[in-house]
């Protein structure tokens, strides 16, 4: 996915100029990080920034440079960085103890509102983290069945548990990854997305299939995105095989409507993995569902069946910390018009985006739903209209290949003017970026395109 290396440029030498404070911290971590850095995703040539202090939609560096962020906390900050009510109510958690190691009143509250946005969660069990989530969401639709098998869609993210690294940007074919157990990985089956035939005909012929997980605005929120009618047909299949139908709403959940993607589309699933925003921009996640799934978690419903109980420790499983920064960005979530206004600032920088590329004749395109955005940089060259692009007219795999040199200078170049994108490249939208952040970014985005055009880059 890195294999491109990053030979020095304008744009490069322009960055590092801007940085050195950050530069010099990259040196130092390199020495006890692998590759420098704590996060596959914040891996970036020659160095990403080091950042001391964000607040809204911005963000500052050691060098004291600001940046309108899109990273947005790897997508968990829909209310900005540091909202005042989050934060406050998190300073006086902080000072009522970080960690009882007993129950208390706010995780109630916290899965309360979560049960009032989140049409499917009938019962909730709190993990630490999404990678968490999804792990007991597939051991919990196992214990319901008695099947063995994963269905999974090729290119979608679920975590980095053994269950979930082949096929998200390798290994499609199924094969394991480096260190991952071969009959682990037997028994995860990898569909090519929007092929709803080949779901009916794998859940037909396969009696062993537990469940069925996947992203539901496709792939990397939608960077891929899933034909209309998919979603409800997936249904409709599970339902017909007895299979579980796990959404992962890691980063859909409370972003694409107050209820996540399930509600916007009316589609319920039978379990669901939430993380990121579900815990107010702090560590915490979720596996939610039918009783009759989650009950396996359950001490004196087990014993009443004799059926085996799942066991489940955490030590941060709805820490008090983050249950209070949960319960009150949701509670905010739940009482305003958030998701419409980061929606509708997805679509001004979108059409800003693609009018540059337009007047620049750059046949790359910015796309996305919600609050998201995608830039395509075209590895193929196929002729594109930037505004009328439709992702799902280009075979998925070159959506996803989206990784070069032009890439690379174009993060660099938009870091340079005061921007950050991640690497898809991309970014999500909070709903406390303003209209002058948005039109910032789109001159940003010119001028880093200016940039990259001197360098032959497009
Ligand atoms: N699922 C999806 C869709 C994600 O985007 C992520 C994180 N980027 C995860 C699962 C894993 O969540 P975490 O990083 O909290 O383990």
């Amino acid at each position: 996915m890195n294999d491109t290396v990053l030979e020095s440029s304008p744009i490069v030498e322009a960055y590092r100029q801007r940085t050195p404070g950050s530069a010099a911290l990259f040196e130092e971590a390199r020495s006890m990080f692998p590759s420098g850095i704590t996060h596959d995703s914040r891996f970036l040539q020659p160095y990403g920034i080091y950042a001391t202090k964000a607040l809204g939609s911005r963000k500052w560096d050691v060098d004291g440079n600001e940046y309108v962020d899109y990273s947005g906390g790897h997508g968990a900050l829909l209310l900005g960085h540091s909202h005042p009510e989050v934060s406050a109510a998190v300073q006086q958690a902080l000072e009522a103890g970080t960690h009882f190691g007993d129950s208390h009143e706010t995780e109630i509250q916290w899965a309360r509102v979560i049960q009032r946005l989140v049409p499917s969660a009938d019962q909730i069990r709190f993990t630490s983290s999404g990678t968490e989530a999804t792990h007991m969401a597939v051991r919990l639709a196992r214990a319901h069945t008695g099947k063995s098998k994963i269905v999974r869609l090729q290119g979608h993210f679920h975590g980095w548990h053994d269950h979930m690294t082949s096929g998200y940007n390798s290994h499609y074919d199924g094969s394991p990854t480096r260190g991952v157990l071969p009959s682990l990985a037997e028994k995860i089956i990898l569909l090519s997305p929007n092929d709803i035939d080949l779901v009916g005909e794998t859940l037909a012929s396969d009696k062993d299939i537990a469940a069925l997980i996947l992203e539901p605005t496709g792939s990397t929120f939608g960077m891929v995105p899933l034909a209309e009618g998919y979603l409800a047909a997936l249904r409709e299949l599970t339902e017909r095989h007895s299979v579980v139908l796990i959404f992962d709403e890691v980063v859909t959940g409370f972003r694409v409507s107050k209820g996540g993607a399930q509600a916007h589309y009316g589609v319920i699933p039978d379990l669901t993995a939430l993380a990121k925003i579900v815990a107010g921009g702090l560590p915490g996640a979720a596996v939610v569902g039918l009783r009759e799934i989650l009950e396996a978690l359950d001490f004196d419903v087990t014993s009443t069946s004799g059926k085996e109980k799942i066991q489940h420790q955490g030590t941060f499983n709805a820490n008090p910390v983050s249950a209070t920064a949960g319960y009150t960005a949701l509670s905010i979530i739940e009482t305003s018009k958030v998701n419409e206004t980061a929606n509708d600032s997805g679509e001004f920088l979108r059409q800003g985006m693609n009018q540059v590329l337009q007047d620049m004749q750059i046949p790359w395109a910015a796309y996305g739903e919600f609050s998201g955005i995608h830039v395509f940089t075209n590895p193929e060259s196929r002729p594109i209209e930037p505004a009328a692009f439709d992702p799902l007219s280009v075979p998925w795999p070159e959506l996803k290949g989206n990784v070069s040199s032009a890439v690379i200078k174009l993060r660099l170049a938009m870091l340079t003017n005061g921007v950050e994108f991640n690497g898809w490249p991309g970014g999500t939208i909070s709903s406390v970026h303003s209209e002058a952040d948005l039109n910032l970014t789109i001159d940003v985005f010119k001028e880093s395109l200016k940039m990259l055009r001197s360098e032959g880059e497009v």
